[in-house]
């Protein structure tokens, strides 16, 4: 990088710390945005003179509420709600919504600005957005759930609205929580609109979209092995979390031949020697989307180690696919990963890695999907279904599979486009840095001070 280029991104930073002080993940992902980006305008005259990175990084608008609902022992409880409305330059602000004890500004401002140039490198037109609250839906009756959904749909009503801004899931956020959500946006608003995505196939959700963001990390990977003539069967894979993502990736390896060895949720991981079967994975789904329970149960029913307070990156294997939450592999971890033979990572979690594991992958030139490219299947889906909604149509499951798999590879090749160093490596997370920029600039561009 030339000098001037790196004194632009320090003096660009000192100015985002500045105003976005004590957000540590947001300034970590503007860091690791500008990185790539500076070098790519200070080569490209035409998106000099907008100020496009102050206007990048400024979020439109951040909406923060106040939830206040019953718990079953007639106790009042509050919480604090979110929607960050990062940019609508492309689109509807679209975005999942979160929650988790640990939701903060910081981490919703990180997951919108990300969401924005994930959007933009899928091809459709979508802004982004991220929203939650810090409540915690462990331990909680369905009752309380109903009420604490309805109540944060209460305010957010009036911030979102189809061709405004279209929420979706998140961590702590699935189908059960889409459903009150949806059924009280539907009350407030008296209309039957495509609002929120991810919503049950009897009213108005889509084939695949449950699936899309984990079996897309998969997809990814191939399009990722496939650019270097290699493929995945036969592959032993580590998989981190037992939420969406991590049950979709993992059936989808298992249906392509590879061999998942490792599940995890906040209280460890269990390592499965024999790989992860079908059979197997259907009694996770059962542990996890009826019976709540925790992984570790597993070690229980099939005589396997479970790992107690432990994540699964000691574990020897040639690819990893973390997707449970932010920086859950460090750069310990990543040499770990790598002097034990892992060729590559694709990231179903937001910010899987943090900045010491990714300067560690670029430095062993290992394979790395990076989020805004591996886990874009989830929100592409998500466009489909609110092209679905619009038409008042819906496309069979073989239909979407089939545009899932096309957008994947179209992100690959937008990857490859902007990320390819003269010796051949692909730098996926430059390229989908500066392929998702690009669309956003050109729209900014064109619409002077009005954005
Ligand atoms: P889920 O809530 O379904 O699952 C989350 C999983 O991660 C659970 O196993 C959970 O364990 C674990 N987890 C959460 N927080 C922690 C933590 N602090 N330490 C260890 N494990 C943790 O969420 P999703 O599967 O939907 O999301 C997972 C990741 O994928 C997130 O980063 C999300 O942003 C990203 N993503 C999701 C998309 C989607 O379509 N759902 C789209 C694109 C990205 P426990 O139950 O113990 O908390």
């Amino acid at each position: 990088m030339r000098n001037n280029t790196a004194g632009s991104i320090t003096n660009f930073m000192e100015g985002v710390r500045h105003r976005n002080r004590a957000q540590k993940e947001f300034q970590q992902a503007v860091g690791e945005w500008a990185h790539d980006v500076f070098p790519w305008v200070s080569q490209n005259p035409a998106y000099q003179g907008h100020n496009l990175s102050a206007r990048m990084t400024e979020p439109d608008r951040i909406i923060i509420f106040r939830v206040t609902w019953e718990d079953d022992n007639g106790r009042f409880q509050v919480n604090k709600g979110y929607r960050v409305q990062h940019s609508n330059a492309i689109g509807p602000y679209k975005g999942g919504l979160r929650f988790h004890p640990n939701v903060n500004l910081s981490i919703l401002k990180f997951l919108a600005f990300e969401q924005v140039f994930k959007n933009s490198l899928t091809g459709l037109p979508m802004g982004g957005a991220k929203g939650g609250a810090n409540f915690d839906p462990k331990g909680k009756s369905d009752g309380e759930i109903m009420r604490f959904c309805q109540s944060f749909m209460n305010e957010l009503y009036r911030h979102i609205g189809p061709f405004t801004d279209v929420p979706a899931g998140d961590i702590g956020v699935g189908a059960r929580e889409i459903s009150y959500l949806f059924g009280q946006y539907k009350r407030l608003s008296n209309t039957f609109t495509g609002v929120l995505t991810g919503k049950g196939l009897s009213f108005g959700g889509s084939e695949i979209r449950v699936e899309a963001t984990g079996y897309g990390t998969v997809y990814f990977m191939e399009d990722m092995l496939r650019h270097q003539k290699k493929s995945i069967e036969g592959k032993t894979c580590l998989v981190s979390g037992s939420g969406n993502v991590a049950i979709y990736a993992t059936e989808k390896l298992i249906q392509h031949g590879a061999k998942p060895v490792t599940l995890s949720d906040s209280g460890g991981f269990i390592h499965d020697p024999d790989g992860i079967t079908q059979e197997k994975l259907a009694w996770v789904k059962d542990l996890k989307e009826k019976r709540r329970g925790r992984i570790s149960e597993y070690a229980d029913e099939f005589g396997v180690r479970h790992y107690p307070g432990e994540r699964p990156w000691s574990v020897p294997c040639d690819l990893a696919f973390p997707c449970a939450t932010q920086n859950e592999i460090n750069g310990d971890e990543a040499e770990t990963l790598i002097r034990n033979g892992c060729e590559g990572v694709a990231e179903g979690a937001n910010m899987g890695s943090d900045a010491d594991a990714i300067a560690v992958y670029r430095k062993a030139r290992i394979l790395y999907g990076c989020p805004k490219a591996a886990n874009a299947g989830g929100v592409a889906v998500s466009g489909l279904e609110m092209a679905q909604n619009s038409m008042r149509m819906s496309w069979s499951r073989k239909e979407l599979n089939q545009h899932l798999g096309d957008i994947m590879r179209g992100i690959h090749e937008r990857c490859v486009e902007y990320g390819s160093e003269p010796d051949g490596y692909v730098d996926y997370l430059r390229g989908a840095n500066i392929a998702g920029f690009r669309k956003v600039a050109d729209a900014l561009i064109a619409y002077g001070t009005s954005a």
